[in-house]
């Protein structure tokens, strides 16, 4: 294959990013290999993902099910060990380009997609991992289930939907301290018997490992600046 040729150095990127998460997860007391940086690719130029493709990172997020659906089917023809994850919000009636394309949807936060999701997955035989994204701000213009929803939610997606929930997913607000809400996240996690925790970003992934995150979702740093979309 021709090297793909990146204005960034995303191989460097990648490489810093692994040794800060390494660091952060030794001075938790956590093995390297327990925090798995999914490298956030929405709106970025190919050759950088190319790139990171080509440096062996094979864990992507994408926030838009359109914009994947593009982007990513020649691509995971190439390398079949590719683990693509839904870290954005999912409408219902894309939940079956969703379930066709992703490996993992990380934003299940109400009934309807929920059923929409079991549903489509018995139908292709496609079993997806499913995290539960909580809204640990109670911010209005936010997705996720209500922290004080989210016992009764989980057990409905386990229990009446029949969907494989594996962790819980939170992109805290903006301006406010985040290990609050790792801290809240990972007990709910642990309330529920769930392994799986997506938190962190390129601003806030060490504080995130501190408190557990098995998958931090890392976009700028891996990638830099986002062009305008
Ligand atoms: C864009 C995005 C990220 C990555 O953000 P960076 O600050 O660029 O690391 C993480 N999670 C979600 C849900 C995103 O939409």
């Amino acid at each position: 294959m021709r090297k793909a040729l990146s204005d960034v150095d995303v191989a460097a990127n990648l490489a810093a990013v692994a040794a800060r998460i390494a660091e952060a997860a030794r001075a938790a007391g956590r093995s390297p290999e327990s925090v798995i940086p999914v490298a956030v690719s929405k709106a970025q130029p190919l050759a950088r993902v190319r790139a990171a493709l080509e440096a062996g990172h094979r864990t992507f997020g994408e926030n838009r099910v359109q914009e994947a659906t593009a982007k990513w089917p020649p691509l995971k023809a190439a390398f079949a060990d590719l683990e693509l994850h839904l870290v954005g919000p999912l409408q219902t009636n894309k939940v079956g380009d969703a379930v066709a394309l992703f490996d993992v949807i990380e934003t299940v936060d109400r009934p309807k997609l929920a059923r929409a999701l079991a549903a489509e997955m018995t139908r292709t035989g496609r079993r997806l991992t499913c995290y539960v994204q909580v809204n640990t701000g109670e911010e209005p213009q936010k997705s996720g289930v209500l922290p004080g929803d989210a016992d009764a939610f989980i057990a409905a997606c386990r229990e009446e939907y029949g969907l494989p929930v594996a962790g819980l997913m939170c992109l805290p607000p903006m301006d406010e301290e985040p290990a609050l809400h790792f801290a809240l996240l990972a007990e709910i996690a642990r309330r529920h018997g769930l392994p799986l925790l997506s938190m962190g970003m390129s601003a806030d992934f060490e504080t995130a490992v501190r408190f557990g995150a098995t998958h931090v979702r890392i976009g700028t740093e891996i990638f830099g600046a986002r062009p305008a979309r």
